[in-house]
């Protein structure tokens, strides 16, 4: 029989609730499985681009995390971690708890860094965000006021971002809007993005997205900008490099991200943009205990681009990272397979609703070129239409009502 182990869970979102779900059904209780999380409640990022406009409320997109641990035999603990010493493995909590663990894994997404990029950001700039709950309900007051003043509108990624499908979404939504609140002549709106083409989303294009996209903003009459770096955001300016000035009376701009604190300031834990480094199980090259998926991996671009430009690491994306990472956990416990995930070989499904239409791309071996070519070919099936829209629908629901009670694939 093997000797009982503790799992320890850093994060409870995409990655890491999946991760916990899949890992405890997977080992017998002799185990524990513990997961850290400062949010005591699970938000439905995706959902967040509808709440500016008043289309969700914080209760339709959430749900509290301690009762369905509690159901499924998780220990909660509902507070952040503040260092991991890997040497020692053991994770320190900000009230002194520290925790031992046989098995780590480090789900604890981005941190906004906002501070890259003079005046952006909601808190010490001029930008609205939808990245977290808070800044989207702060981004529906901003619209509100827009809405009583209305005039041009920027929507973006800035440069070093990497989550472009949500700047793409949100602009395709705030045009919608517009459009329905018949201010289509009042607001003109521009798309900024650090991409080198519309369409390339940090991954090199997804088939023949850059002509869709380009379709798409053509016809919602937006002009869209590759290769953008903000100089400074003003209020309610943006001077880009080259001099072009964007006045705008709205603008909601995605930030670069890194690694949260926690793991940037943790010594051998990841590299300097505080990203976990992964071998193709989802494990730390150099610490066999530690795994890491989602947003808080290190994955390389495929090709270097003019504007740095990071790799998306997506949802659906993070759940499968979840998914191999937690296999892997499981079986390093009860010795059964492992399993094998080389970047190249991942998919990627990105759903970009437009409030009535939008555009679908599902690509497999999205990232098998550049640095990762290996003897798999990227493929691609791209849709646009309203469907776009019932999809994204489908997502939230799929996910919210499946992890709310605990489901999770075999
Ligand atoms: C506006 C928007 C729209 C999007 N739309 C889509 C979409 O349509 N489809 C899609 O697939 N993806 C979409 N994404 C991307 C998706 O939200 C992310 O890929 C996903 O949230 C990443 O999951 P994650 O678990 O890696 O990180 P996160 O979701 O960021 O979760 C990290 C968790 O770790 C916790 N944490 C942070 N620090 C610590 C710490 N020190 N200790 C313990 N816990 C900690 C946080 O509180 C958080 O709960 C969108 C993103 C945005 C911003």
């Amino acid at each position: 029989m093997s000797p009982s182990n503790r799992v320890v869970i850093l994060g409870s979102s995409f990655a890491g609730l999946t991760a916990a779900l899949k890992i405890r059904k997977h080992l017998d209780d002799r185990h524990e499985v513990v997961v850290l999380d400062p949010r005591a409640r699970f938000t439905f990022i995706p959902s967040l681009i509808w709440m500016p406009f008043g289309r969700r409320d914080a209760d339709d997109v959430t749900f509290p995390l301690a009762p369905l641990y509690d159901h499924k035999g998780v220990r909660f603990i509902n507070e952040a971690a503040t260092k991991i010493y890997v040497d020692a493995h053991t994770v320190a909590t900000g009230s002194g708890q520290s925790i031992e663990y046989d098995k780590l894994l480090v789900a604890t997404g981005p941190r906004l860094a906002f501070e890259k990029v003079p005046g952006l950001g909601p808190a010490a700039g001029h930008t609205q965000s939808v990245c977290n709950l808070e800044h989207a309900e702060r981004a529906r007051a901003g619209w509100q006021r827009f809405l009583q003043d209305p005039g041009p509108v920027v929507v973006g990624t800035a440069q070093g971002g990497s989550c472009f499908g949500a700047s793409y979404e949100f602009l395709f939504n705030v045009q919608h809007r517009i459009r329905k609140a018949g201010l289509t002549a009042l607001a003109p709106v521009t798309f900024i993005t650090a991409e080198p083409f519309l369409g390339h989303f940090g991954l090199g294009g997804v088939g023949d997205s850059s002509k869709r996209v380009g379709a798409y903003l053509d016809h919602l009459g937006i002009e869209g900008i590759p290769n953008s770096v903000i100089k400074e955001v003003r209020a309610e300016e943006i001077e880009l490099e080259g001099g072009r000035l964007l006045p705008f009376k709205y603008a909601m701009i995605v930030p670069p991200f890194t690694g949260v604190d926690a793991v940037r300031e943790s010594e051998g834990l990841s590299n300097p943009m505080g990203f976990v480094p992964i071998d193709d199980l989802f494990r730390h090259p150099k610490h066999p205990d530690v795994y890491a998926a989602g947003v808080a991996t290190a994955i390389a671009p495929p090709e270097p681009t003019q504007v740095p430009a990071g790799v998306p690491k997506t949802g659906q994306m993070s759940e499968v990272m979840a998914k191999v990472a937690a296999q892997n956990i499981v079986a390093d416990i009860t010795g059964a397979k492992h399993r094998e995930m080389p970047i190249a070989e991942l998919s990627a499904i990105c759903v970009l609703d437009g409030g009535d239409n939008g555009i679908i791309f599902k690509a497999d071996n999205v990232l098998a070129h550049g640095i990762y070519a290996n003897e798999h070919e990227p493929s691609a099936h791209v849709m646009g239409g309203p469907q776009a829209h019932w999809a994204k629908l489908a997502f939230e629901r799929y996910f919210l009502t499946s992890r709310k009670h605990g489901m999770v694939a075999f």
